[in-house]
């Protein structure tokens, strides 16, 4: 009954953690997988989640279900983190926020509900984004295109190609960006580079698509927010599903949103319906303690005001992490110039290794890339650095 079902080869990046874990080697290093690990190589579990967590295990919980948009505390937590409390576009009740299961969940209510809405759209993916991306809009029956994005000799965003292929899309065209922190280049557009790219997106009457799930791991939670703030100020109708996978080590919680910022309050009410009614055919409702965890988190000033500083210790030592490997590379190697270590943002980087290269650090050195050559940054710490240099510098 079966024999016709085609062989699933895996996820290219999970079956790497796999081999990594059955790797025995006692010196192997995991720089595969985007999740962020601490100085001893843990993934942590931030103080001001651990607060909320406890706080709440004081009392008995029943367990029901949670709408099928989410706690309302969350979605309004979601709001005031993405727009700012103040935002006038929240006083005008024109957005529309559900609570999803992570990223990947709001990626597929939205996509679920663009093809049902716009079916004539085509979706459009950067060269290369995260494999993901194109996986859910193609399961939700688009088309999907890339868009020029990453320019490999320059280590830098083609931006004028970019710009012109933007030009040359017929209107309502999807375009899946990355407000910060590009998975898995490293590479970001500049804020000046963001207002004429959302200049155009506008006048083609483009519709945006922010992804934003290294949230805080660029420049800090707010200024992160740059792009999705400035499509608001244009006036711009657009999607954002955002994560708290990564910026609060709550991976496994499932916790994300999707938000749709409307002309009105009318179409954002039209809107938030069939959200509701894209999770009620998808799975019905999103998990309850995560929710409950994160909205405390988010609506707790002080736990708020942790958070932010646990969050700014991960950027820190990701940053620390990407200037140790510039500079030990370029003690190496001084007629080389690694500058795009420091310059690249976030959890990842195109280390410029390529696929054989990759190869050789997972065979010699049990050093653990994604074949693209995508170093997670965040899996280096001061007992692995030099070793990883060393290696490095040898395949390069
Ligand atoms: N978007 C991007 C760009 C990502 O890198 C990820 C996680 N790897 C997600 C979305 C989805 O995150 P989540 O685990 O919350 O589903």
């Amino acid at each position: 009954m079966f024999e016709h079902i085609e062989f699933y080869p895996g996820d290219p990046i999970l079956s790497l953690v796999e081999k990594f874990n059955a790797d025995p080697r006692a010196h192997k290093v995991n720089l595969s997988i985007g999740i962020y690990f601490d100085e001893n190589g843990k993934l942590p579990v931030l103080s001001s989640v651990r607060k909320a967590e406890i706080d709440r295990a004081k009392q008995a919980h029943p367990r029901g279900y949670l709408p099928m948009e989410g706690l309302a505390t969350y979605r309004t937590g979601v709001q005031n983190l993405l727009f700012g409390a103040d935002h006038p576009a929240l006083k005008e009740n024109r957005i529309a926020t559900i609570q999803t299961l992570g990223g990947s969940g709001a990626l597929k209510i939205g996509a679920d509900f663009l093809k049902k809405w716009f079916p004539q759209s085509k979706a459009y993916v950067s060269d290369p984004t995260w494999d993901n991306h194109r996986s859910i809009f193609e399961g939700a029956g688009f088309e999907v295109g890339t868009y020029p994005y990453y320019d490999a000799e320059k280590i830098d965003v083609k931006f004028e190609e970019m710009l012109n292929f933007f030009k040359s899309l017929a209107p309502q065209s999807i375009l899946i960006l990355h407000p910060c922190c590009h998975n898995p280049t490293g590479v970001d557009l500049s804020h000046e580079q963001w207002d004429i790219v959302l200049q155009v997106i506008k006048d083609k009457q483009l519709i945006p698509f922010m992804d934003i799930a290294y949230q805080g791991f660029g420049d800090n939670l707010k200024q992160d927010t740059y792009a999705i703030q400035k499509a608001i100020d244009l006036g711009l109708s657009l999607f954002i599903s955002n994560s708290f996978s990564k910026n609060l080590s709550f991976y496994g919680e499932r916790v994300g949103g999707l938000s749709v910022v409307c002309p009105n309050s009318e179409e954002a009410a039209l809107v938030f319906g069939q959200l509701k009614a894209g999770v009620r055919r998808v799975y019905s409702s999103p998990p309850a303690h995560g929710g409950f965890i994160t909205a405390q988190v988010l609506n707790t000033p002080e736990l708020f005001a942790e958070w932010e500083n646990e969050v700014a210790t991960m950027r820190d030592r990701i940053k620390n992490m990407r200037q140790k490997l510039h500079q030990a590379l370029t003690a190496k190697q001084p007629n080389r110039n690694f500058d795009y270590f420091i310059k690249q943002r976030g959890m990842f980087s195109y280390t410029g290794l390529n696929p054989a290269q990759v190869q050789r650090l997972q065979d010699e050195f049990a050093i653990y890339l994604v074949g693209s050559g995508r170093m997670c940054v965040a899996g280096l710490n001061e007992s692995n650095i030099d070793y990883v240099a060393d290696a490095f510098a040898q395949v390069m």
